[in-house]
């Protein structure tokens, strides 16, 4: 503990952490110890871990970096970080996040860029690039040693693609797998918490420890959690590995469809048969996610009116609605202001039939096109993302080229079937490229053991 404290000192110039629970974790610590003394030693017991700045911590600020929670400290623990400390992780501190984990590159905390420990090196020296979003302080801080673990939460894809562009394991269970309690709302049927670790195996045990029912979130799911670690078993011979045709864009760059064909030659090395497969309707998944996931944003946040929660911008004399104005003017970013306004927009009376509707319709289809594709296999290969981690300013003046980012991510998520991240290799400028496996619904012990095989 005493060695991670330090390590996220020095951590500092990557804007990893926030804030740093170095008291908490030393009494944490502590226990532990008496813990291991007692022969009590659970899973998760002294191991160090960050938290990503959305899910509640009593008494600790929790802002999901976003200026409107200014000051925000909950007077409640989340179900996910409640598991952890119940098994006996130790606290280090919140991490740095896209303001309410809406990004693809962490550029849009109010806190500031967090830095990708990886850097791009040319010609006219080393440049820094972004460590992807929205979980950009989780992978910076397990990327940059400054944490064995970190929670992270996956919307669209915000544990994979960030794991992808730092060279660590991300893994987002199935929907409903996690609590939800507790954790900073984006897209409440999409929203997924899940784990950052630099191995499958830190991976499957720190997943296991945060999964399970829980009465305080009605989409949790009742279910027995399996003995995750169990599965990385390191034999995969006859599985069945589908390969999707539709994920073969066009524009994408060679090295992703290299690193790809990578992977497909490393599953049939170790005796897995490769399928093909088709999921008909993924050109539609960008477009419907970035319907779902605003709309259901728009509502969510409407929370946030100055009265309940941190921020309030005070306008004498002028009432209730300016106030209002005011807060959420000043306590939203950009990026967060303009899903508010699409979310609103898609969800009016009049727009709903043609846009929300419809994309509900769709993201069945989405859901269907899985359901079928696993009668033909045990799970999917493909690459991560389609691009590695790009330079800062790269993307944030052009909303789509950033949304684009998560075109592999957001099927899943769309489906709500488990998903993980594993580091596959480097790209010609150094940089770290992922690949991903998704699995059938409350499958994730053969995600694991797949990825734990491809690792
Ligand atoms: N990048 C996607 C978005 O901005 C996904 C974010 C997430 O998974 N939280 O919505």
């Amino acid at each position: 503990t005493e060695a991670h404290i330090s390590a996220v000192e020095a951590s500092k110039p990557l804007n990893a952490y926030i804030e740093s629970t170095s008291e908490i974790a030393r009494t944490q610590a502590k226990s532990a110890d008496a813990q291991i003394k007692a022969g009590n030693q659970k899973g998760m017991t002294g191991i160090p871990v960050g938290i990503k700045d959305l899910f509640a911590t009593k008494g600790v600020h929790t802002q999901a970096c976003s200026k409107i929670l200014d000051g925000f400290k909950p007077e409640y623990e989340s179900t996910v970080t409640q598991n952890l400390w119940d098994d006996g992780a130790v606290m280090l501190g919140k991490l740095n996040m896209d303001e309410f984990a809406m990004g693809s590159s962490n550029e849009t905390s109010f806190y500031g860029n967090v830095l990708n420990p990886w850097r791009l090196k040319t010609a006219a020296g080393e440049k820094d690039t972004v460590p992807g979003g929205s979980s950009g302080g989780s992978v910076s801080a397990v990327a940059g040693f400054a944490a064995m673990g970190a929670t992270a939460s996956d919307t669209g894809g915000s544990i994979r693609q960030p794991a992808a562009f730092t060279g660590t394991f991300g893994i987002k269970p199935t929907y409903g797998r996690c609590s939800r309690f507790g954790m900073v709302a984006f897209a409440s049927s999409l929203d997924q918490a899940g784990v950052i670790t630099r191995d499958v195996r830190d991976g499957a045990i720190m997943l296991e420890s945060i999964s399970g029912f829980d009465p305080k979130d009605s989409t949790s799911a009742k279910l027995d959690v399996p003995n995750f670690e169990a599965a990385l078993t390191g034999d995969i011979k006859g599985l069945k590995v589908g390969i999707p045709a539709e994920y073969r864009l066009e524009g994408t760059p060679q090295e992703i469809l290299d690193i790809w064909d990578k992977g497909i030659q490393w599953m049939k090395e170790a005796g897995a048969e490769i399928v093909e497969i088709s999921l008909p309707h993924t050109k539609y998944a960008l477009p419907t996610y970035y319907i779902v996931a605003p709309a259901e944003a728009s509502s969510n946040l409407a929370r946030y009116d100055g009265v309940r929660y941190g921020l309030r911008e005070t306008v004498d004399g002028d009432g209730l609605i300016p106030m209002y104005e005011e807060t959420r003017a000043a306590g939203f970013g950009e990026e967060v202001q303009r899903r508010i306004m699409i979310g609103t927009y898609v969800l009016s009376a009049g727009y709903y039939d043609a846009y929300y509707l419809k994309a509900q319709r769709v993201r069945q289809l989405i859901s269907r096109d899985f359901k079928e594709a696993f009668e033909k296999c045990d799970v999917i290969l493909t690459p991560t993302a389609p691009s590695a981690a790009f330079e800062f300013g790269a993307k944030s003046d052009d909303p789509l080229a950033m949304y684009l980012n998560d075109v592999f991510t957001v099927p899943a998520s769309l489906a709500g079937i488990p998903g993980s991240s594993v580091p596959a290799g480097l790209d010609k400028d150094g940089l770290p490229l992922g690949l991903q496996i998704l699995g059938k619904a409350w499958d994730e012990e053969t995600v694991l053991k797949v990825s734990h095989v491809l690792e």
